[in-house]
């Protein structure tokens, strides 16, 4: 153990008040990097090594598992491995722990299982389908999230048709309900459910209340100002008031108002704003020394967050001196900006400045992501990403490349079994070890077992109808590919006809917006893949779907990736909210435009645009020596270039403190001005061809399949189809939206 002394080693005044306070409700208030991370370790130890507390009279929350990990490495360094014993978790893992105990007052066994998102959606999609509900105006998403939001208001079934107040909200009582019960029956919990339960247990059975009070005699929370109102009453509840036969539990929460970038889960700053009004005998520490960051990163963070309205003032200093000037740099468009930044990390680590290591890019959307993992796998530059997948490992990308690969090659039986049930179809394991069976019985490959999908035995009907729908489907967008079609038009034409995309549109869930933004971005792949200049393509290289997949699958090749043992470390990418808490020597924020960030979903709503400076605020100040901020001219969306301006969150920062690289913020440079005049190519994409109206009988002429005459007409809209009998070809059966067809 250590003495008293070393524990407040290495504190300022303030922060060994927080340390050694002792009683009531403790608040630490203060901005980014001012050591309220290091406050809470300091004090789990001290409250060991001092005050005799024992480990397991200690739940400390956090936010991610990592920083939980990070806590306890801490406080294991500072009292020795007795931290083992100690609960550091986050809410979430704490819940399950306190209800394998205790959810058998709640009619559980203590081996409830917990559906995760995935898994509670079908349960709700069962419940609206039993219900009657019309699928495409009730999607379960949206059930889903209104269900989500109302678990995080504590709100149970009941609650919510007391407040319904349309019919809308009335149905979600209604699916809320048997959703209820059908967990219930199923023994299971959804991610809400274990702080809601772990909230009703404390709040109706006192005995149990007792229990988790009596043990529980220090609550501590880090990151405070993101907790939702579920999670604040779940404290309340720990720590108890006094006239409960046991005195409270000692609070301390320690967090930042300006911080909170959580709203959009139910989070809500009001917790850190009250807490003086809820806990009226509280204690409040603020912290104003930084020990992160230098004053010019300081400065470039306290004077963009200063633009919110209604927040206390804060005078966040720092003893560390000025640093380097803020580097600004203007790329061109995204790929430029990868490679300045590719560049000046090898530069950083030439001069001895700065480790790949000691590195980290952030950027607001997952989607971003994959441009700089190009550039880097390129250039041969190690790197990570935190708390996403890298981008051709994430689910959704990998469901659109086994489309296009069938699309490429119908006898690729695996990844016809990956998509066959991708949006879900209603075609079984069961089903697809049927025609499996017959495949072999037939001696036939999989695919033409599927065509023959009426013959198989045993088949379910509606089985059976299924797969035909999905086998004409998938003919549908094959003759796409063999009329040589763009990459691009099959890339998106896929994503459309699948309903990939539909699904994900008409979601709520925050998660599939991600998702859909990641299914765009390869469709800007498979647009540059057609772009790239002619003298970049091997000799007899076509530009065709099977060259776009075989580049694809190049760069998806993990083992490529050097380890960066001997490197320097590898960089680290991943979105501002992953950053949070987090701290790097070299920084690099990027894609710094209004519509990337702040986000093209905030810009017309106050709050949010609040909610996204605070965001800026936490990206800004995880630097510690050298933060570069950038910005591209244009970035394709969909594949088409779209001008962004500047990021408003840039003019916040004070010309002072910031040097731009390449001076285009004051005068535009002359290659620059040209360029930027010059629009890129107009680019044929799915989106812009309308779909072309024809009859029986008219006569037609195809790019790739020459004249022809309309046999016949099926579908409408964006599946509207015609069968045309064309000369050599003969018969083709065309989706009209990406066919190349002119009437004659
Ligand atoms: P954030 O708001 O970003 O979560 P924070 O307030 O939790 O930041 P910490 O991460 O605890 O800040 O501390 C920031 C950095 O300052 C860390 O590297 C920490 O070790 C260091 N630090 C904190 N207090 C002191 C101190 N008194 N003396 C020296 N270094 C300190
Ligand atoms: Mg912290």
């Amino acid at each position: 153990m250590l003495s008293a002394e070393k524990l407040l080693f290495e504190l300022n005044p303030a922060q060994a008040t927080a340390v050694s306070h002792a009683g009531g409700p403790l608040l630490v208030v203060a901005g980014a990097g001012s050591g309220k991370t290091r406050v809470l370790t300091r004090r789990i130890a001290y409250l060991m090594s001092e005050r005799n507390v024992a480990p397991y009279q200690i739940l400390a929350i956090t936010f991610t598992n990592k920083a939980a990990g990070e806590m306890k490495a801490r406080v294991a360094e500072l009292v020795g491995p007795v931290a083992k014993s100690m609960w550091v978790s986050t809410f979430h893992s704490a819940c399950v722990r306190i209800l394998r105990k205790e959810a058998v007052l709640l009619g559980y066994s203590n081996t409830f299982s917990i559906y995760d998102s995935a898994d509670s959606l079908r349960l709700i999609t069962i419940v609206t389908k039993e219900l009657n509900l019309d699928s495409k105006r009730y999607p379960a998403k949206a059930f889903q999230s209104m269900i989500s939001h109302a678990k995080n208001e504590l709100m149970g079934p009941q609650d919510y048709l007391n407040a319904a107040s349309n019919q809308f909200e009335e149905v979600v009582a209604d699916v809320y309900s048997v959703y209820q019960l059908r967990l219930q029956r199923a023994n299971a919990m959804d991610f809400d459910d274990l702080i809601l339960k772990t909230v009703n247990v404390l709040q109706r059975f006192p005995e149990a209340k007792a229990r988790l009070r009596s043990r529980f005699r220090h609550v501590l929370v880090d990151e405070y100002q993101d907790t939702n109102h579920a999670q604040y009453m779940l404290v309340r509840e720990l720590v108890g008031s006094q006239d409960e036969g046991i005195p409270p539990a000692e609070l301390c929460v320690v967090g930042d108002a300006d911080q909170s970038i959580y709203g959009f889960r139910g989070a809500t700053i009001r917790n850190i704003l009250q807490f003086e009004l809820d806990y009226p005998k509280a204690t409040i520490v603020l912290l104003e020394q930084n020990y992160r960051s230098t004053q010019n990163i300081l400065s470039a963070a306290n004077a963009v967050i200063t633009k919110n309205a209604g927040r206390k003032e804060k005078n966040l200093w720092t003893d560390s001196g000025s640093g380097a000037l803020l580097t600004g740099y203007v790329a061109e468009n995204e790929h430029d900006e990868a490679r300045f930044i590719a560049d000046e990390i090898r530069q950083l680590q030439r001069d001895d400045k700065s480790r790949p290591g000691d590195t980290a890019i952030f950027y607001r959307t997952n989607a971003q992501s994959r441009v700089f993992e190009e550039v880097f796998m390129r250039n041969a530059l190690p790197y990570k990403v935190v708390g996403g997948l890298r981008f051709y490992e994430r689910r959704e990308v990998k469901d659109l490349l086994a489309y296009l690969r069938v699309l490429a090659n119908l006898e690729d039986e695996i990844s016809v079994r990956r998509i066959i049930n991708v949006p879900k179809r209603g075609i079984g394991d069961t089903s697809l070890d049927y025609i499996a069976h017959f495949a072999k019985a037939q001696e036939v490959t999989f695919w033409q077992a599927l065509l023959r999908a009426s013959e198989a035995p045993g088949l379910a009907n509606r089985a059976m109808q299924s797969i035909q729908e999905f086998t004409s489907m998938i003919i549908a967008l094959h003759i796409l590919v063999e009329a040589k079609t763009r990459p691009s038009v099959i890339v998106e034409a896929a994503l459309e006809q699948s309903g990939l995309l539909t699904e994900l549109a008409n979601s709520t869930d925050p998660q599939d917006e991600v998702r859909v933004e990641n299914l765009k971005e390869l469709v800007a792949v498979s647009i540059e893949y057609e772009e790239r200049d002619s003298d970049e393509l091997i000799e007899d290289e076509v530009i065709s779907l099977a060259g776009f997949l075989e580049k694809v699958s190049l760069v998806a090749d993990a083992d490529e990736i050097p380890d960066g043992e001997d490197h320097g470390g590898v960089v680290t990418m991943m979105t501002l909210h992953t950053a949070k808490g987090l701290e790097f020597p070299t920084v690099f924020l990027t894609g710094m435009e209004d519509g990337i960030f702040p986000h093209s979903r905030t810009l017309g709503d106050n709050n949010e645009l609040e909610e996204e400076r605070r965001l800026a605020y936490v990206g800004l100040t995880r630097a510690r020596h050298r933060l570069y901020i950038s910005r591209a001219e244009y970035r394709s969306t969909w594949g088409a270039p779209n001008y962004n301006p500047p990021s408003r969150f840039l003019d916040e920062i004070p010309e002072e403190v910031i040097q731009w690289r390449n001076e285009l913020s004051t005068s535009l440079s002359p290659s620059l001005i040209k360029r930027s005049r010059v629009a890129p190519p107009p680019r044929a994409t799915g989106k812009k061809i309308s779909t072309i109206q024809l009859l029986i009988g008219d006569r037609v002429s195809h790019d790739t399949f020459g004249l022809g005459s309309v046999v016949s007409i099926a579908g409408e809209g964006d599946k509207a189809e015609a069968t045309i009998l064309f000369g050599t070809y003969g018969e083709k059966r065309l989706l009209l939206r990406y066919a190349p067809v002119e009437k004659l």
